[in-house]
């Protein structure tokens, strides 16, 4: 099909939930994508944070095949060799005690949330399920979810929501205490947020924040649906705040661009979910899993070393060209943000470089930049080449 006959077919048939980029992909190599008509798109969005071995990376490719043809799925009634394999690589690598795979970062998050009030209710009874949030935060789509996020504006339409989150600023402790209470279970936050902006915490607040959370008996709860899995340029974010939280959330990145996600929690918190208490059909699919087990092997400590220089060498890049319209940049590894100066518009500027073949993100005020953890030199200076040809 041509792009424009895939784009009337999606409009006719699929929910226009989506505000899409006026361009069709059907296929990619490397962090390099393409359209039908065989135009090339550099990739610095990862679909999201999800590509992180970019398109076409032959042990993934390989890994799914050999995975699919032996077992694509039997349910967690069940015990299966990949998602077992996978899960004690996370904890080996992080230092949490155990796992419990889902499908979507959303779906994560909710686990963690269930998982934060039955501890709490588990120990002290009722009354206490109150989580505390941060302002600008994203946190999902769920019912649930939506009213964890700390941005009114997901605040609508799908009421009534779900009771019991409070929310603070980020890198605030005055504001923290005063969003503290006796129904207080568990403090929730990106260590970088996303959506919000690409806005990383303070080291020292994040410490803070853990050692207010011991006292309280709160649980720290992190969500690295965005940050997780080499993101930052450590496997977990909070590898780089020095902290273990008791939970943490993993989805976009974790299988390469399969559906995947999870929690992993500390070993204070290994029987707080037990049998029958949480579920889910497709959880631990072992393709998803054998997909994983693709990305960890390939996420060396060596290969994150390279994501930090990558990241440092793009936001170089980009603050050596001095557009008119960015300001300074920010953000942690591969994970960047780019301040939008006033009076210019952040999707218009992200259509006119689409349009000259570079595929780029908006978050919060500015531009953000999410690449494939292998996106090379080479791919990195077209990249910029485009926006200096656009942008000036
Ligand atoms: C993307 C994202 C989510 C939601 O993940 P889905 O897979 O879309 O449900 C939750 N939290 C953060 C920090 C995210 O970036």
């Amino acid at each position: 099909m041509t792009s424009n006959e895939i784009k009337a077919l999606t409009g006719q048939y699929i929910m226009n939930t989506y505000g899409r980029f006026p361009v069709a992909i059907d296929h990619g190599q490397g962090a390099t994508l393409y359209d039908p008509e065989g135009n090339a798109y550099i990739d610095f969005t990862s679909g999201i944070g999800v590509t992180d071995l970019g398109y076409g990376y032959q042990p993934w490719v390989d890994a799914i095949t050999a995975q699919a043809q032996k077992l694509g799925h039997v349910s967690n009634l069940f015990y299966t060799e990949p998602p077992a394999l996978l899960a004690e690589t996370l904890c080996k690598r992080t230092g949490e005690s155990c796992v419990f795979f889902a499908n979507g970062g959303g779906e994560a998050n909710e686990g963690m949330i269930k998982l934060a009030r039955k501890y709490s209710f588990d120990k002290y009874g009722k009354g206490r399920a109150t989580i505390i949030t941060l302002n600008n935060s994203f946190h999902g789509r769920t019912i649930t979810t939506l009213m964890a996020t700390g941005q009114e504006v997901f605040h609508n339409y799908f009421f009534p929501f779900t009771e019991g989150f409070r929310y603070a600023d980020a890198n605030d402790l005055t504001s923290l205490e005063a969003a503290a209470g006796d129904d207080v279970c568990a403090v929730m936050m990106e260590l970088v947020q996303g959506e919000g902006g690409v806005l990383p915490l303070d080291v020292e607040y994040v410490q803070a924040v853990k050692k207010i959370c011991e006292e309280k008996d709160w649980l720290l709860l992190a969500d690295e649906v965005q940050t997780g899995v080499g993101r930052t340029g450590t496997l977990f974010a909070f590898q780089q705040y020095d902290i273990l939280p008791d939970v943490v959330s993993f989805a976009k990145g974790i299988a390469g661009g399969l559906p995947m996600s999870g929690i992993m929690a500390n070993e204070k918190c290994r029987n707080v979910l037990g049998p029958g208490t949480h579920a889910t059909t497709f959880g631990a699919n072992p393709v998803c899993a054998a997909a994983g087990l693709v990305v960890q092997e390939t996420l060396s400590e060596a290969f994150l070393e390279e994501v930090k220089a990558k990241g440092e060498y793009l936001r170089q890049g980009i603050e050596a060209l001095d557009l008119p319209c960015f300001g300074k940049t920010r953000g942690m590894g591969l994970m960047i943000g780019i301040e939008v100066k006033d009076g210019y518009n952040k999707s218009e500027i992200a259509n006119k470089l689409i349009e000259n073949g570079l595929l780029v993100l908006t978050a919060g005020p500015g531009m953000r930049l999410l690449p494939p953890l292998v996106i090379t030199k080479e791919e990195m200076d077209k990249g910029l080449a485009i926006m200096e040809k656009t942008l000036r």
